[in-house]
Parts: C-alpha cells; structure tokens; sequence
C-alpha cells in the first residue's frame, strides 16, 4: 500500500494494516499445506428440476478444514485468488468431485454437476486443457459437467479466456453464468456471452416473501434468459413460496436450502431423498393453487 501511494507520500504503517497482512500470509500458508495434505473438502447441494421431480443436478461447493473446523470459502477464495492458490484448490475440487460423484453420475447420461471457477483460474492458458485432463482421466462424460463463471470474467476478458470457454463448450461441457443480476452488464449483454445457463442471483429470489408481489425484475430476468434458449436455475430458495413462484415463472430449475443444504458425499442418497419430497410438495401445491 505504501508503494502504491507513491514516492512523495509517507504512508504510516498501522499495527491493524500489519496484523490484516499477517492473517492473509498465515492463511495463504494454511491453505498450501492444507491443498498438499488433501484437506480440502466439497459439499454437495442438489438442484432440483422444476418439471419432473427429480434432482438431475449437484453443485459442488469448497469447504476447508482448518484446525478442526470446516470453513466456508467466502473466508478464504479472495485470498487464495490473490495468492494464486485458487488454482490448486480449483484443480483439486475438480478431481474430488469427480471421484466422489463418479458412480452417481455414471448411472445416467442426464446427471450433471456444476463447480464453481475464478477468473484467476481461467487466466492459465492450459486451464481448458487441464480440465479436460481431469474429466478423461475419470471417465466424465464431458456432458455431465459445468462450469460456474461470474460476470466479473467477462469484464476485462482478454480473447484467450473467451477461447478457452469456447474450447470447453466445444467438447460438451456447459458454462453458467452465477450470481446473475448482481454485477454490471446488461441484460442484453447476456446474448454475447458464451454460457448455457443462467442462475438468478438469491438477492432476487429472497425478493419473493409472500408469493403475490410483482416482481418485474426478476420475472424480466428470468423471461430474458429463456428467450435466448438458455437454461435458468434460481439459488438461495428458502420457502415453498418462492419455489412456487419460480416455477410458475417457468424457471428450469431450482437450489437452496429449502431443499437441501450442501452435504459431504457420504450423505447425497439424505439429500436426494429430502429434495425429492420438498419438490413433489412444492409441485403439489403449485397444483392444487389452480
Ligand atoms: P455460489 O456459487 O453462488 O454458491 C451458492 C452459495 O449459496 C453457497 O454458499 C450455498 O451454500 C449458498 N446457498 C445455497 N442455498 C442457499 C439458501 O437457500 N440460502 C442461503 N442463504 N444460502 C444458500 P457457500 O458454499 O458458502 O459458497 C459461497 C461462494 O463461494 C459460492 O457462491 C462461490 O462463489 C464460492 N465458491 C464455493 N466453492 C467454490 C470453489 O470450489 N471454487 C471457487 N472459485 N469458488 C467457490
Ligand atoms: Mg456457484
Ligand atoms: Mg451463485
Ligand atoms: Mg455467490
């Protein structure tokens, strides 16, 4: 910070500047012999589709275990993507995914599972390379796996990371746009990007609390997205009102806690069963209401 502010300035160093350095440096040590000693764990949560009630979907989710406890990775991305450790981590999640729900997906063609990527990692030119690495060496149909982006990849996107995107939907693999509505480009910006599907930010779905509102945003969204033949998924669903509005919206498919909190492997048969009631719940409702 104090390079940054120039040679004729003096920026004092504050001892909370020194501790917030500090932490980030024992983080980033923390998170390397974490990645080598394959303590690196993924949650699981199911994305049920809203026509049959099946769940056809899993989105992979990080957790690490640090000092005994399992920690959320809005506590540690930002650093690893600072760090450059994001690349480690988001080559081993990728792995770990497809071990841990390689016979769950090996059981049907339609089954597909989403892991989140970061700009950070799609800055290596061998990024699609290396996916495409790890699927083949685990026998993943290329079909049944996609990847997470955000807006903010598109932002700055130098050609190569666009043509890496191009090469993995090339050879099958599906591109989402997450946490969509909550970064800056456009609606219509939607119809240049390389993605396949489009998952409406939470903020938008916790904007349904009753059912009866007019939600010209997120209808506009929603309608949107499926007019450019893109397949939309709502996150962060909570109730059965906002399933049920979601799915009168012709969402495609819906996620959150409603129907399962993220889970380790060892509990997805807990989760499909538990998803799989909530959706025939919902969609019982959703009937009985005409
Ligand atoms: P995301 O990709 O948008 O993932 C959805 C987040 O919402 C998850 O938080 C999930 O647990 C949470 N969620 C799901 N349903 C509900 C709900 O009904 N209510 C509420 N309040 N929350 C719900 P999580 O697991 O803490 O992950 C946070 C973010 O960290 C992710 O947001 C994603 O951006 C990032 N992330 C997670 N795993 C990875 C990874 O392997 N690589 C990278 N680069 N980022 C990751
Ligand atoms: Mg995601
Ligand atoms: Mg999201
Ligand atoms: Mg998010």
């Amino acid at each position: 910070a104090a390079k940054e502010a120039g040679k004729n300035r003096y920026v004092h160093f504050r001892p909370e500047m020194h501790a917030a350095l500090l932490a980030r440096t024992q983080l980033t040590a923390g998170l390397r012999q974490s990645v080598e000693l394959g303590q690196i764990a993924v949650h699981y949560q199911p994305v049920v589709s809203a026509g049959p009630d099946e769940v056809l979907q899993f989105e992979a989710l990080v957790r690490w275990n640090w000092q005994g406890e399992l920690m959320a990775p809005d506590n540690f991305i930002t650093t690893a993507e600072r760090s450059g450790m994001i690349r480690e981590i988001g080559a081993e999640v990728l792995r770990r995914t497809c071990l841990e729900l390689g016979p769950w997906l090996a059981g049907d063609p339609r089954r597909s599972v989403a892991v989140n990527v970061s700009g950070v990692q799609l800055q290596r030119r061998d990024f699609a390379e290396q996916v495409m690495d790890t699927i083949k060496s685990s026998g993943l149909d290329p079909r049944q796996l996609v990847l997470e982006v955000t807006e903010s990849v598109f932002f700055d996107a130098h050609s190569h990371v666009i043509a890496q995107l191009e090469t993995l939907r090339a050879a099958g693999i599906r591109v989402a746009l997450d946490d969509f509505g909550t970064g800056y480009s456009s609606l219509g910006r939607l119809q240049e990007l390389p993605v396949d599907i489009v998952k409406i930010d939470r903020s938008f779905v916790s904007m349904v609390v009753t059912g009866a509102e007019k939600l010209p945003i997120l209808t506009s969204m929603i309608h949107m997205a499926k007019s450019l033949g893109l397949q939309v998924t709502a996150e962060g669903i909570e109730t059965s009102a906002q399933a049920r509005f979601l799915m009168e919206h012709h969402c495609d498919a819906l996620q959150g806690f409603l129907f399962s909190r993220p889970r380790p492997a060892t509990e997805l048969e807990h989760a499909l069963r538990t998803s799989v009631a909530g959706i025939a719940v919902v969609a019982k409702a959703a009937t009985d209401a005409f």
